[in-house]
């Protein structure tokens, strides 16, 4: 069977989706902030605390979840594996599209 562009690049898609398990839903928010306490190097308004979140729909209503500075790094790959599983999926359906419409016109 001549080899179908199209079919490998979904099939190779398919494939990588088992890499993507561990993803996260929502985006990845860094904040700075001041911690209140006037003692600190935050006090002066420049060196800020950084803290992040991820900011989540749950049942329709926007959400944010602190995220532990030892998850960070985990925690943003994982919001990302989530952006490449979309495109993914978009790719997918695009080919598909293609192919319903070529599908069609071949009645
Ligand atoms: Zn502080």
């Amino acid at each position: 069977m001549p080899s179908d562009p199209d079919l490998e690049l979904r099939g190779r898609l398919i494939r990588s989706l088992g890499s993507l398990r561990d993803m996260l839903p929502g985006s990845f928010v860094e904040r700075q902030r001041t911690c209140g306490r006037p003692n600190c190097h935050c006090a002066d308004g420049k060196n800020l605390h950084a803290q992040y979140q991820i900011s989540v729909l749950v049942e329709g209503k926007p959400k944010a979840f602190h995220v532990p500075a030892a998850l960070v790094e985990q925690v943003r790959q994982q919001v990302q594996m989530r952006d490449r599983f979309d495109a993914a999926a978009a790719t997918i359906c695009g080919i598909n599209l293609r192919r319903f419409l070529k599908q069609k016109e071949d009645l």
